[in-house]
Protein backbone atom coordinates (compact mmCIF):
# COMPACT_ATOMS: atom_id res chain seq x y z
CA UNK A 1 0.00 0.00 0.00
CA UNK A 2 2.92 2.25 0.80
CA UNK A 3 4.53 1.80 -2.34
CA UNK A 4 1.25 2.86 -4.45
CA UNK A 5 1.12 5.60 -1.97
CA UNK A 6 4.29 6.43 -3.58
CA UNK A 7 4.18 5.97 -6.80
CA UNK A 8 0.52 7.57 -6.71
CA UNK A 9 2.86 10.64 -5.18
CA UNK A 10 5.38 10.24 -7.86
CA UNK A 11 2.50 10.78 -10.57
CA UNK A 12 1.22 13.51 -9.48
CA UNK A 13 4.17 15.32 -9.03
CA UNK A 14 5.52 13.92 -12.53
CA UNK A 15 1.79 15.76 -13.93
CA UNK A 16 2.62 18.77 -11.64
CA UNK A 17 5.90 19.04 -13.53
CA UNK A 18 4.41 18.62 -16.99
CA UNK A 19 1.86 21.11 -16.19
CA UNK A 20 4.32 23.30 -15.74
CA UNK A 21 6.52 23.17 -18.70
CA UNK A 22 3.24 23.11 -20.70
CA UNK A 23 2.17 26.61 -18.61
CA UNK A 24 5.93 28.13 -19.70
CA UNK A 25 5.53 27.27 -23.18
CA UNK A 26 2.43 28.85 -23.30
CA UNK A 27 3.58 31.74 -21.79
CA UNK A 28 6.61 32.17 -24.24
CA UNK A 29 4.56 31.98 -26.83
CA UNK A 30 2.19 34.69 -26.01
CA UNK A 31 5.40 36.50 -25.23
CA UNK A 32 6.04 36.35 -28.82
CA UNK A 33 2.93 36.71 -29.78
CA UNK A 34 2.91 40.63 -27.85
CA UNK A 35 5.61 41.54 -29.87
CA UNK A 36 4.45 40.98 -33.06
CA UNK A 37 0.97 42.06 -32.40
CA UNK A 38 2.31 45.55 -30.67
CA UNK A 39 0.46 44.61 -27.29
CA UNK A 40 3.22 46.65 -25.51
CA UNK A 41 2.51 50.16 -24.16
CA UNK A 42 4.95 52.79 -22.51
CA UNK A 43 3.68 54.15 -19.48
CA UNK A 44 5.53 57.40 -17.92
CA UNK A 45 5.80 58.73 -14.55
CA UNK A 46 7.05 62.40 -13.18
CA UNK A 47 10.27 63.26 -11.92
CA UNK A 48 10.47 66.52 -10.13
CA UNK A 49 13.35 68.41 -8.39
CA UNK A 50 13.22 69.04 -4.39
CA UNK A 51 11.96 71.20 -2.71
CA UNK A 52 10.35 73.37 -6.06
CA UNK A 53 8.66 70.31 -7.11
CA UNK A 54 9.07 71.40 -10.73
CA UNK A 55 8.77 68.51 -13.37
CA UNK A 56 11.79 68.12 -15.03
CA UNK A 57 10.79 64.46 -17.13
CA UNK A 58 9.72 61.00 -16.79
CA UNK A 59 10.49 57.29 -16.40
CA UNK A 60 8.89 55.16 -19.29
CA UNK A 61 7.71 52.27 -17.71
CA UNK A 62 6.37 49.32 -19.98
CA UNK A 63 3.41 48.24 -20.01
CA UNK A 64 1.47 44.62 -22.02
CA UNK A 65 -1.86 45.29 -22.85
CA UNK A 66 -3.12 41.38 -23.48
CA UNK A 67 -6.48 41.44 -25.08
CA UNK A 68 -8.02 39.17 -22.75
CA UNK A 69 -6.08 39.63 -19.31
CA UNK A 70 -5.80 43.81 -19.70
CA UNK A 71 -2.91 45.47 -18.39
CA UNK A 72 0.34 43.58 -17.32
CA UNK A 73 3.00 44.89 -15.32
CA UNK A 74 7.24 44.19 -16.05
CA UNK A 75 7.27 41.72 -13.08
CA UNK A 76 5.43 39.48 -14.57
CA UNK A 77 6.95 39.40 -17.76
CA UNK A 78 10.58 41.09 -17.74
CA UNK A 79 12.44 37.90 -16.49
CA UNK A 80 10.33 35.46 -18.91
CA UNK A 81 11.60 38.04 -21.59
CA UNK A 82 15.20 37.89 -20.35
CA UNK A 83 15.27 34.10 -20.39
CA UNK A 84 13.93 34.02 -23.89
CA UNK A 85 16.17 36.30 -25.31
CA UNK A 86 13.01 38.56 -26.49
CA UNK A 87 13.94 41.25 -24.22
CA UNK A 88 16.51 42.45 -26.77
CA UNK A 89 14.40 43.10 -29.60
CA UNK A 90 11.46 44.17 -26.84
CA UNK A 91 14.52 46.55 -25.05
CA UNK A 92 15.00 48.05 -28.87
CA UNK A 93 11.59 48.68 -29.09
CA UNK A 94 11.35 50.45 -25.67
CA UNK A 95 14.26 52.20 -26.48
CA UNK A 96 12.79 53.76 -29.58
CA UNK A 97 9.15 54.51 -28.64
CA UNK A 98 10.50 56.43 -25.98
CA UNK A 99 12.76 58.41 -28.03
CA UNK A 100 10.10 59.10 -30.66
CA UNK A 101 7.34 59.61 -27.64
CA UNK A 102 9.47 62.34 -25.56
CA UNK A 103 10.72 63.85 -29.26
CA UNK A 104 7.11 65.28 -29.47
CA UNK A 105 7.47 66.73 -25.72
CA UNK A 106 8.15 70.53 -24.59
CA UNK A 107 12.41 70.41 -25.01
CA UNK A 108 13.31 70.55 -21.76
CA UNK A 109 11.99 67.71 -20.65
CA UNK A 110 14.16 64.99 -20.90
CA UNK A 111 12.42 60.41 -20.58
CA UNK A 112 14.44 57.78 -18.28
CA UNK A 113 14.87 54.00 -20.06
CA UNK A 114 15.19 51.12 -18.14
CA UNK A 115 18.00 48.70 -19.34
CA UNK A 116 18.15 44.95 -18.88
CA UNK A 117 21.52 43.32 -17.71
CA UNK A 118 20.95 41.36 -20.74
CA UNK A 119 20.99 44.05 -23.00
CA UNK A 120 24.61 44.31 -22.44
CA UNK A 121 25.39 41.14 -23.28
CA UNK A 122 23.75 41.56 -26.64
CA UNK A 123 25.98 44.11 -28.13
CA UNK A 124 23.37 45.42 -30.26
CA UNK A 125 23.10 48.35 -27.50
CA UNK A 126 25.02 50.74 -28.78
CA UNK A 127 23.37 50.57 -32.03
CA UNK A 128 19.96 50.88 -30.54
CA UNK A 129 20.77 53.47 -29.07
CA UNK A 130 22.38 55.26 -31.60
CA UNK A 131 19.62 54.51 -34.19
CA UNK A 132 16.47 55.68 -31.67
CA UNK A 133 18.63 58.85 -31.40
CA UNK A 134 18.87 59.34 -35.36
CA UNK A 135 15.36 58.43 -35.69
CA UNK A 136 13.37 60.69 -33.66
CA UNK A 137 15.91 63.50 -33.41
CA UNK A 138 15.60 63.44 -29.74
CA UNK A 139 18.69 65.47 -28.29
CA UNK A 140 20.74 62.87 -26.57
CA UNK A 141 21.07 65.51 -23.61
CA UNK A 142 17.55 64.57 -22.71
CA UNK A 143 17.60 60.43 -22.88
CA UNK A 144 18.55 58.97 -19.58
CA UNK A 145 19.68 54.94 -19.45
CA UNK A 146 18.67 53.34 -15.74
CA UNK A 147 20.83 50.37 -15.11
CA UNK A 148 20.88 48.30 -12.21
CA UNK A 149 23.87 46.61 -10.03
CA UNK A 150 23.32 43.98 -11.41
CA UNK A 151 24.99 45.06 -14.71
CA UNK A 152 28.28 46.19 -12.74
CA UNK A 153 28.71 42.72 -11.00
CA UNK A 154 29.89 41.42 -13.90
CA UNK A 155 32.59 44.57 -14.37
CA UNK A 156 34.42 43.60 -16.76
CA UNK A 157 36.79 45.92 -19.30
CA UNK A 158 33.48 45.64 -21.72
CA UNK A 159 30.87 46.33 -19.66
CA UNK A 160 32.99 49.80 -18.41
CA UNK A 161 33.84 49.80 -22.19
CA UNK A 162 30.18 50.11 -23.18
CA UNK A 163 28.82 52.36 -20.69
CA UNK A 164 31.44 54.80 -21.46
CA UNK A 165 30.37 54.86 -25.28
CA UNK A 166 27.07 55.00 -24.30
CA UNK A 167 28.18 58.00 -22.19
CA UNK A 168 29.77 59.25 -25.25
CA UNK A 169 26.41 59.73 -27.67
CA UNK A 170 25.43 62.52 -24.92
CA UNK A 171 23.02 60.16 -23.18
CA UNK A 172 22.95 60.23 -18.84
CA UNK A 173 23.51 57.28 -17.39
CA UNK A 174 21.79 56.24 -13.99
CA UNK A 175 22.11 53.83 -11.18
CA UNK A 176 18.45 52.41 -10.48
CA UNK A 177 17.54 50.92 -7.31
CA UNK A 178 20.48 51.96 -5.14
CA UNK A 179 20.78 50.35 -2.26
CA UNK A 180 19.32 47.03 -2.94
CA UNK A 181 21.11 43.92 -3.76
CA UNK A 182 24.75 43.87 -3.67
CA UNK A 183 24.89 47.92 -4.56
CA UNK A 184 27.72 49.58 -2.53
CA UNK A 185 28.91 53.14 -2.52
CA UNK A 186 32.28 51.45 -4.12
CA UNK A 187 30.34 51.68 -7.35
CA UNK A 188 29.68 55.22 -7.58
CA UNK A 189 33.34 55.85 -7.27
CA UNK A 190 33.99 53.36 -10.10
CA UNK A 191 32.05 54.50 -12.64
CA UNK A 192 30.67 58.02 -13.36
CA UNK A 193 27.07 57.52 -12.93
CA UNK A 194 25.16 61.14 -13.77
CA UNK A 195 22.46 60.30 -11.21
CA UNK A 196 21.80 57.37 -8.58
CA UNK A 197 18.39 56.17 -7.51
CA UNK A 198 17.87 55.43 -4.20
CA UNK A 199 15.03 52.59 -4.07
CA UNK A 200 11.94 52.77 -2.52
CA UNK A 201 12.46 50.45 0.24
CA UNK A 202 14.73 53.26 2.00
CA UNK A 203 12.42 55.79 1.39
CA UNK A 204 9.09 53.43 2.93
CA UNK A 205 11.38 53.16 6.30
CA UNK A 206 12.39 56.69 6.49
CA UNK A 207 11.79 58.62 9.66
CA UNK A 208 11.18 55.21 10.97
CA UNK A 209 14.36 53.50 10.58
CA UNK A 210 17.99 55.28 11.83
CA UNK A 211 19.53 52.92 9.45
CA UNK A 212 17.52 53.88 6.00
CA UNK A 213 18.12 57.78 7.42
CA UNK A 214 21.82 57.38 7.69
CA UNK A 215 22.13 55.05 4.55
CA UNK A 216 20.41 58.62 2.40
CA UNK A 217 22.23 60.85 3.87
CA UNK A 218 25.34 59.09 2.81
CA UNK A 219 24.38 58.60 -1.16
CA UNK A 220 23.15 62.32 -1.23
CA UNK A 221 26.61 63.35 0.80
CA UNK A 222 28.92 61.42 -1.49
CA UNK A 223 26.79 61.16 -5.19
CA UNK A 224 26.69 64.64 -4.53
CA UNK A 225 30.98 65.20 -3.59
CA UNK A 226 30.93 63.13 -6.72
CA UNK A 227 28.92 65.58 -9.27
CA UNK A 228 25.77 63.31 -8.94
CA UNK A 229 22.17 64.01 -9.02
CA UNK A 230 20.11 61.83 -6.63
CA UNK A 231 16.77 60.62 -7.40
CA UNK A 232 14.45 59.60 -4.39
CA UNK A 233 12.16 56.58 -5.82
CA UNK A 234 8.66 55.65 -4.39
CA UNK A 235 8.05 58.80 -2.61
CA UNK A 236 4.28 58.35 -1.51
CA UNK A 237 3.57 60.78 1.36
CA UNK A 238 4.57 64.82 2.36
CA UNK A 239 6.44 63.61 5.41
CA UNK A 240 8.81 61.44 3.08
CA UNK A 241 9.24 64.24 0.57
CA UNK A 242 9.87 67.15 3.24
CA UNK A 243 12.44 64.66 4.91
CA UNK A 244 14.28 64.42 1.49
CA UNK A 245 14.39 68.03 0.59
CA UNK A 246 15.79 68.52 4.61
CA UNK A 247 18.58 65.65 3.64
CA UNK A 248 19.63 67.51 0.38
CA UNK A 249 17.93 65.27 -2.11
CA UNK A 250 17.87 66.63 -5.45
CA UNK A 251 15.37 64.71 -7.57
CA UNK A 252 12.09 62.69 -6.21
CA UNK A 253 9.38 60.15 -7.98
CA UNK A 254 6.83 58.57 -6.48
CA UNK A 255 2.89 58.53 -6.40
CA UNK A 256 2.75 61.69 -4.27
CA UNK A 257 3.38 63.61 -7.32
CA UNK A 258 1.68 61.07 -10.11
CA UNK A 259 1.16 57.27 -10.73
CA UNK A 260 2.48 55.98 -14.21
CA UNK A 261 -0.08 57.31 -17.17
CA UNK A 262 -0.42 56.30 -20.54
CA UNK A 263 1.89 58.65 -23.15
CA UNK A 264 -1.48 60.78 -24.76
CA UNK A 265 -1.76 62.23 -21.04
CA UNK A 266 2.09 63.29 -20.66
CA UNK A 267 2.11 66.13 -23.10
CA UNK A 268 -1.21 67.34 -21.44
CA UNK A 269 0.80 67.49 -17.95
CA UNK A 270 0.65 70.91 -16.44
CA UNK A 271 4.25 71.46 -15.01
CA UNK A 272 3.19 69.61 -11.89
P1 LIG B 1 11.94 50.66 -11.58
O1 LIG B 1 12.73 51.02 -12.76
O2 LIG B 1 12.59 50.80 -10.25
O3 LIG B 1 10.60 51.53 -11.68
C1 LIG B 1 9.90 52.04 -10.58
C2 LIG B 1 8.73 51.14 -10.20
O4 LIG B 1 8.15 51.62 -8.98
C3 LIG B 1 7.60 51.16 -11.22
O5 LIG B 1 6.99 49.88 -11.18
C4 LIG B 1 6.66 52.21 -10.64
O6 LIG B 1 5.33 52.06 -11.06
C5 LIG B 1 6.79 51.94 -9.17
N1 LIG B 1 6.50 53.12 -8.37
C6 LIG B 1 6.69 54.42 -8.70
N2 LIG B 1 6.34 55.24 -7.70
C7 LIG B 1 5.92 54.45 -6.69
C8 LIG B 1 5.41 54.73 -5.36
O7 LIG B 1 5.30 55.87 -4.91
N3 LIG B 1 5.09 53.64 -4.61
C9 LIG B 1 5.21 52.37 -5.08
N4 LIG B 1 4.84 51.38 -4.27
N5 LIG B 1 5.66 52.08 -6.32
C10 LIG B 1 6.02 53.11 -7.11
P2 LIG B 1 6.64 49.08 -12.51
O8 LIG B 1 6.19 50.03 -13.59
O9 LIG B 1 5.76 47.94 -12.15
O10 LIG B 1 8.04 48.52 -12.98
C11 LIG B 1 8.74 47.59 -12.19
C12 LIG B 1 10.13 47.38 -12.71
O11 LIG B 1 10.12 46.77 -14.01
C13 LIG B 1 10.94 48.66 -12.91
O12 LIG B 1 11.45 49.12 -11.68
C14 LIG B 1 12.01 48.18 -13.86
O13 LIG B 1 13.04 47.54 -13.16
C15 LIG B 1 11.26 47.17 -14.70
N6 LIG B 1 10.91 47.79 -15.99
C16 LIG B 1 9.90 48.65 -16.28
N7 LIG B 1 9.92 49.02 -17.58
C17 LIG B 1 10.98 48.37 -18.13
C18 LIG B 1 11.56 48.35 -19.45
O14 LIG B 1 11.12 49.03 -20.40
N8 LIG B 1 12.65 47.54 -19.64
C19 LIG B 1 13.19 46.80 -18.62
N9 LIG B 1 14.27 46.04 -18.89
N10 LIG B 1 12.70 46.83 -17.37
C20 LIG B 1 11.60 47.60 -17.12
MG1 LIG C 1 13.89 52.50 -13.29
MG1 LIG D 1 14.00 51.79 -9.40
MG1 LIG E 1 13.07 48.19 -9.77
Amino acid sequence: RAKAAGRSRFRYFEQGMHAQAQKRRRDQFDLRRALENQEFELYYQKQVTLPARRLIGFEALLRWRDPYRGLILPDQFISLAEEMGLIIPLGEWVLHQACAQAAAWPTPWRVAVNLSPVQFGGGRLYEAVRSALALSGLDPARLELEITESVLLRETEETMASLHRLRELGVAIALDDFGVGYSSLGYLQRFPFDRVKIDRSFVASLGYSRESNAIVRSVVTLGTALDMSITAEGVENEAQCALLAEIGCHEAQGFLFGKPEPADTVSLAPSC
